[in-house]
This record gives C-alpha cells, structure tokens and sequence, in this order.
C-alpha cells in the first residue's frame, strides 16, 4: 500500500514526478530503472494526461499510430497492435494503462492528487511539494510532466451562470460520455479539437449551431484500419524506422518534398498539393520544403486548400466563412473526417463571430450578433492556456523564495525548455523552449525524460547534489529559441503557440522549431560536461 503523508510529516523520496500522461509514466519507468525512490502525482482518477481528459467524440491522434507511440522498449512495440493508422481516444488510453502495468508502475502513481506547490530549500537542497489537501513530499528532483494542453482556455462569457442546460468543454469531457441525441448543440471554437468533434455531434445532435472566431485549415485525414502487412513490414524493422522519424523536423516520418518553390513550375507544385493531400494529415506540411518559410510558397499552399474548402461546401457563402485567409502551418493544422461535408447537412448552422464577439450566455442559449441560438447543451472547444498554464497553477518557488510565475510573468525562460535558471534540480519534461508541441510528442517526451534520468545519474556517480541552468544558458536560449522562429512564418497569426488565446497572456512564441537540432544542441551540453549548468556539490 501506498505510504501517505501530511504537511508537518512529509514523505522522503529521491524524485516527485508531477503528471502522469505519457511523459510522467516514462519518468517514472526510468527513475525505478535508477533504483530512486519516485513517485508520481496525478490530480487526474486515473493516467493518460490528454487521453484520460479529451474524450469528446471524434478524439484522436493525429500522427500515424505506429509513430505515436513510445520507441523505448522494443517488446513493447513489437507486441501492442494498434488497430487504425490513427488510434482514437479510448485505444491511446488503453495503451498507456497498458504500459503502466507492462512495467509495473501503477504503484507508485498516486492518482486524485494535485500538487499545489513546490518549495525548493537550498540548504538541504530538497524540494518540498505539497498536495491541494496538504499531503507532502521531500525530493532532490522535482519534475514537472504537467502537460502543454493540459489546461483548459475557459472564456468567460456574460451571463454564463445563467444557462439552464448543459456544459462540456473538449478537454475535461465526462469520462461516461454524452448524448446528444435529439438535441439542440450549440459548440464554440473551430480548432482541431471542434473540427474533430463537429461531425460526429452533428449526426447525433437536433441540431448543430457552430460559433467560428477564426477559421482554420483542415486537411483530410483518411483514417482507416491499419493494414497488416504496412504493419509488419514497419515491425520488421522498427528501430530504423524510429531513426527515420526521429531525423525530421518535427520527430516523426512523413512525406516532405525537399524543394522549394523556386525548383518547381506551377504543374510541378500543383502536383505535389494533390499529392500531399491525397497522402492525408499531416503529411500535408511536407506539401513544399520552404512553405512555412517562404510567403509565396505559403500562399500557394493556402490557395489551394482554400480550392479544396470550396469544392467540399455547398454553400458560397458559407464556404468563404470556412475559408481561412490567414498563413497556413501558422497555427496547428488539423486533420478531419468529414468536416467541411458536415456543413451541407440540413441541421447544421455557421455563426462567425469575428466580426462582434458572443455578447452573452442567456438561460437558454448563445446570442450572437444580436440573435439568441437556442441550445440545450453548449461544447466549449475553446482549447487551452498552453505550454505554461499547468506551471504557472503551480506555486513553484526556487532559490531565494522566487516563484517561477513571477519570472516567467513577461513570458516563459527557460534553458532547453528543460531547466530554468534559479531552479536547481527542478526539470520541465516538454517545457516552454523545446520542440515539444511542433513535434510527435511522444518522441520529444523520450528526448526529455532520457536527458533528465542522464542528468541525475550524471550527478550521483561524481556526488554532486545540485544542478542549476545558469542565467546566461537561458537568455542566450531564450534569444536562439526567438531567432529560428523569426526565420518562420510562425509568428504571423495569434495561435495559442504564441499565447495569444489567453487573455492578457505575453505574446511570446514558446515552442522550438526543428527537433534534430535541439537533440543535438542537448547532446553537446551533456557532452561538455552539462555546459551552461551549474553543478554543485554538497
Ligand atoms: P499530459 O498528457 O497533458 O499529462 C499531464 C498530466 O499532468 C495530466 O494528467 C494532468 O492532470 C496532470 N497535472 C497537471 N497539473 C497538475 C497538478 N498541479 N497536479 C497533479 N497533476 C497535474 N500530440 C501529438 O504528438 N500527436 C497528436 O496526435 C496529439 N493529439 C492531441 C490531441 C488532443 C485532444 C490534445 C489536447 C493534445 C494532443 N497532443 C498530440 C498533445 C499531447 O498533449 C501529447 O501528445 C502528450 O499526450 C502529452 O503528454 P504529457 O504527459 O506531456 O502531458
Ligand atoms: P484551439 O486550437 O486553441 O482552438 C480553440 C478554438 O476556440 C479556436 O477556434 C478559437 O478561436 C476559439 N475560441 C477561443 N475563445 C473563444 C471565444 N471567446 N469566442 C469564440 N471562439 C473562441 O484548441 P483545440 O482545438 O482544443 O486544439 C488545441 C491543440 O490541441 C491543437 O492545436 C493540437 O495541438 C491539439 N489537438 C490535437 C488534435 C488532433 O487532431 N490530434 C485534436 C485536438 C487538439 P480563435 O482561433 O479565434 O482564437
């Protein structure tokens, strides 16, 4: 049984681990492997992260199954069979419960928990994180696996508390599911997790009234059952395959053309659009090697789906709403079944927004441009307060009592999206800095966690005791990280990338653009002797 713990008698352990998605699982796997004394925190009932929490209709993965999925274990990846080229909701789940009792890990997750803070006391070199119900825990490492979607952007719309039916958003949706059979939905937000879930409340709904801000650019999935032979062959020889994916941009294996729109005549560069879109998901970024770089191939690109967007909609008129205007890649692309169709059906209605926003919640519905939508449930997919929401939850104070969210109060800092300076032995897996959400996760999470387990068993074979990023580490990351995206087309729209879905959130854009030089920029620190960090002994 798991040993418990209170305020004035806290638990000693060698590592806590915060968040117990697909990055906190592996942690823990690793640290066991290291003979710590570890353990995780969840305020979830149960793990998963992002699949214990999204499970809206329509739920799944956008990269192909076979490479969303951990590499670390051989066995593992030979013997689980994902069941379609993208796995939904409830598999991903399936499969990350799966790994926890493969590795026998479930007893050190302590679940219902949320960690309320995280105090580091530089003498003893400890950090002491307690619960939201004072339960406490004494560790030299802190490491925070909280998620960069993990919390949910709620606008607060007038006359919300009014409302007499029901709410859901996207990202906290009841685990026995809804239904919504025979009534009036209305949804707000057209982002990936709205262009997922649309389609399929539509079948089921009365009627389906979406409320769009901003368009988005969504290409087709073609999800299907995985075919068994593409299966084997993958399997036969995996570990290359793993290399493959973990040698591109964004860490996994897709279809890039390595020209740019200088190397190919107008047919040439309609023919790769066909292409790519033909191929399905996200192979669309690979459509052009310059399109999130270069303005002209970006506009082609977007034209074309743009093209697409009008072939797929009935209605001109609400085919130009859908349309979006601004540069695609700029914000996540997202990957659909059916959801430019779904607005032909007879019981689904388009409200933009982006003219005057939702002017209030009344009891029985949304008004909007001055008209009241009757709904009998709303769906917010209104997405999440990314990369730094979870952290910034957290009263996290370092050295000298300093809290992170002060610090990151202009905008997150950190060194390799991993450390930030003034936080000895405290680690972000996929923090703000890294390539993180640019990327198949699950690859950038391995990257993070096995840099981490290095890193500690680095400082207990010399006994060492402490490892801090130093301030100049930071800035000059923090001025790396800003420059590669200056280079992109990334800054050119207000996504959530950026912070610009939160309201008085700073703009700055917080990802990593290009995994294969960020691991190799990890790789020559620890090489170096873990240059741009501190490390102290006793
Ligand atoms: P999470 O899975 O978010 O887990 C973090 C955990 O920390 C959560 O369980 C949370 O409850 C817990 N937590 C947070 N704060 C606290 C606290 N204070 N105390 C205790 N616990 C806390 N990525 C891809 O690469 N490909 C995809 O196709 C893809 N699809 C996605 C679809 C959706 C709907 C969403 C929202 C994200 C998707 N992502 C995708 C990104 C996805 O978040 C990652 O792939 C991955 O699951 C993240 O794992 P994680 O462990 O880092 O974080
Ligand atoms: P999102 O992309 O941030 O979309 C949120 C939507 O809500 C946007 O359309 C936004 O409009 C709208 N919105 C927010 N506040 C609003 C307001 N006050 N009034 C009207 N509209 C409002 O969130 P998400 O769809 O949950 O996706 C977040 C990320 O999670 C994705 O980018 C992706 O990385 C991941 N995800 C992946 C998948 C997948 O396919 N595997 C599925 C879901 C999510 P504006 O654009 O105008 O802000």
């Amino acid at each position: 049984m798991m040993a418990t713990s209170t305020h004035s008698q806290p638990i000693t352990l060698d590592a806590v681990v915060v968040g117990a998605g697909f990055a906190g699982i592996y942690m823990l796997h690793r640290l066991r492997k290291l003979g710590l004394r570890a353990r995780v925190l969840e305020a979830a009932s149960g793990a998963g992260g992002t699949w214990f929490w999204n499970r809206y209709p329509g739920a799944r993965c956008d990269i192909e199954s076979m490479q969303y999925s951990y590499q670390f274990s051989n066995e593992l990846q030979q013997s689980w069979e994902w069941k379609e080229r993208y796995a939904a909701q409830p598999e991903i789940l399936e499969y990350a419960n799966h790994v926890i009792d493969r590795f026998e890990l479930r007893a050190d997750i302590q679940f219902n928990t949320r960690v309320h803070s995280a105090v580091f006391n530089e003498s003893a070199s400890q950090w002491l994180v307690t619960t939201e119900t004072g339960e406490a825990f004494k560790a030299s490492y802190c490491i925070m696996a909280t998620g960069c979607l993990s919390t949910t952007n709620t606008p607060h719309f007038k006359g919300h508390e009014s409302f007499k039916g029901e709410w859901y958003h996207t990202g906290q949706w009841p685990p026995a599911g809804v239904d919504f059979t025979g009534k009036r939905v209305g949804i707000i937000g057209t982002g990936s997790s709205a262009v997922q879930s649309i389609p399929l409340i539509a079948e089921q709904a009365s009627s389906l009234t979406v409320f769009q801000r901003t368009p988005n650019f969504s290409v087709p999935a073609y999800n299907q059952s995985l075919d068994l032979e593409y299966v084997k062959k993958i399997k036969a020889n995996y570990e290359a395959y793993r290399k493959l994916g973990r040698s591109q941009l964004l860490a996994y294996d897709f279809s890039l053309n390595p020209k740019t729109t200088a190397e190919l005549s107008p047919e040439e560069f309609e023919a790769t659009c066909e292409y790519h879109w033909a191929l399905g998901g996200l192979n669309f970024y690979g459509t052009v090697a310059d399109m999130l770089i270069s303005p002209e191939a970006n506009q082609i690109v977007g034209d074309f789906v743009r093209r697409k967007i009008r072939e797929k909609v009935n209605d001109p008129a609400i085919a130009a709403l859908l349309t979006p205007k601004s540069v695609i890649g700029c914000k996540r692309i997202c990957a659909d079944t059916n959801y430019y169709e779904t607005y032909n059906r007879d019981n689904v209605n388009l409200i933009d927004v982006s003219q005057s926003p939702i002017e209030e919640i009344t009891a029985a519905g949304i008004k909007a441009n001055g008209i009241e939508y009757a709904c009998e449930a709303i769906v917010l997919a209104t997405g999440f307060d990314a990369m730094t929401g979870s952290l910034n939850r957290i009263d996290v104070r370092g050295k000298d009592n300093r809290s992170l969210k002060d610090k990151w109060s202009a905008g997150p800092r950190t060194y390799l999206g991993l450390t930030s300076a003034g936080f000895p032995n405290f680690f972000i897996i996929s923090g703000p800095g890294s390539p993180s959400v640019l990327t198949c996760m699950i690859t950038s999470i391995e990257q993070h966690v096995e840099f981490i387990s290095d890193c500690i068993t680095y400082l207990r074979d010399r006994g060492l005791t402490a490892i801090e990023a130093t301030v100049e580490a930071e800035d000059q990351w923090v001025t790396h990280v800003n420059e590669v995206a200056a280079g992109t087309l990334f800054n050119s729209c207000s996504s959530w990338y950026l912070g610009a879905n939160v309201p008085g959130k700073p703009h700055i854009f917080m990802p990593y653009v290009g995994f294969p030089p960020y691991v190799q920029k990890c790789d020559e620190v620890v090489a170096s002797g873990y240059a741009g960090f501190e490390l102290r002994a006793a």
